[in-house]
């Protein structure tokens, strides 16, 4: 048996001070993955904080008209506020790509930025694992790696993160508020997760003892045309082969903004804000969509069993740019892709 402390935070510099104190201390919110980590053995954290007793389950407006949201907002909760639905659709139709409705009503938002990759091995702690054990070895690389990453792999780890509502915060670039033994600090979404290079332990830029308490969004003005489209092996509650979370602005008919964010291809959701630059002002052609996608999947590299990823997200941007241009997101209800 793993023994471990619990300690319930009542305010949010206890939960640091809890978690500031000793190695190996885990926050706790819908532990809808850390609680499966901890019975696969995968995390063994020698200390708990529970931090659902916290004040962090609000959404506010901020000054600049965007919106703040609370890390202990549940997934459920984020995807059908209203301000959310109407100024975000884009994020609402990601969060509701994910998981299960089970999942997303004890899901939180600053949890969902924490999830740790499903590579197999990981999960199995019988197997070496570089990002469990670091030195032990990556078996993905020549191994079973159907669900891998394409992008920003290295020679250590090839795992991919796993979110859905990443993707799209990746894309509306959102900011994550934390707070640590140091004081509180703001990290861009660019910058929060992290490729996996030679530490693939750690899988974001979070310094020991901080705690995520909000995550910001700049005001945005993509309603109209936007699309998060998710290609998986079924069509509900299984995570991304590729995703894809598309936004567009148009100035009469040409583009004056684009922003195309990939999950399931690498470490951290993927963006190329320059290749992005290349489709403003131009049309929202097919033509210029392919030419935008082989840009962003030059850098590709296929591991073998996920070799088919390369082709399936280039045909997969074309379509959820095709999909945003027109205002005619996909459907998270009926997930078939047309
Ligand atoms: Fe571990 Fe990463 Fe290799 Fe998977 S891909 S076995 S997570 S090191």
């Amino acid at each position: 048996m793993r023994r471990f402390d619990y300690i319930r935070a009542d305010s949010i510099e206890h939960a640091v001070q809890a978690l500031a104190a000793v190695q190996g201390a885990r926050a706790l919110a819908g532990g809808t993955n850390l609680v499966d980590l901890m019975k696969y053995d995968v995390a063994t954290p020698t200390r708990i904080v529970d931090i659902n007793r916290l004040p962090l389950d609000s959404i506010e407006e901020t000054e600049n008209g965007g919106l703040k949201i609370g890390a202990l907002v549940t997934n459920s909760a984020l995807a059908w506020d209203a301000r959310i639905e109407a100024r975000y659709p884009l994020l609402s139709s990601a969060i509701l790509a994910g998981a299960s409705p089970q999942l997303r009503n004890a899901a939180t938002t600053g949890g969902n930025l924490l999830q740790r990759t499903r590579c197999y091995y990981f999960y199995d702690a019988t197997m070496a694992c570089n990002k469990r054990e670091p030195g032990s070895g990556c078996p993905a690389i020549g191994g079973v790696n159907r669900t891998h990453a394409i992008l920003g792999a290295s020679s250590s780890c090839i795992a991919t993160h796993p979110s859905d509502m990443c993707v799209a915060l990746a894309a509306l670039d959102a900011v994550v508020h934390v707070v640590g033994p140091d004081g509180a600090r703001t990290i861009a979404f660019a910058d929060f997760h992290r490729l996996p290079g030679d530490e693939p332990q750690f899988d974001n830029t979070m310094r020991h003892g901080e705690l995520i308490t909000a995550i910001e969004l700049p005001p945005a003005d993509f309603g109209r045309n936007h699309s998060y489209l998710k290609l998986r092996d079924r069509l509900s509650y299984a995570f991304a082969l590729i995703s894809v979370a598309a936004a567009i602005k148009f100035d009469g008919g040409s583009i004056s903004e684009a922003r195309v964010a990939l999950g399931g291809v690498a470490h951290k959701p993927w963006r190329d804000v320059e290749a992005e630059q290349t489709l403003v002002g131009g049309p929202a052609s097919e033509q210029a969509f392919a030419a935008f996608a082989s840009r962003v999947l030059a850098p590709t590299q296929g591991q073998g069993d996920n070799d088919f990823k390369i082709d399936l997200s280039q045909r997969a941007i074309v379509r959820a740019l095709t999909q945003a241009a027109a205002g005619t997101p996909q459907s998270q209800t009926d997930k078939r892709v047309g």
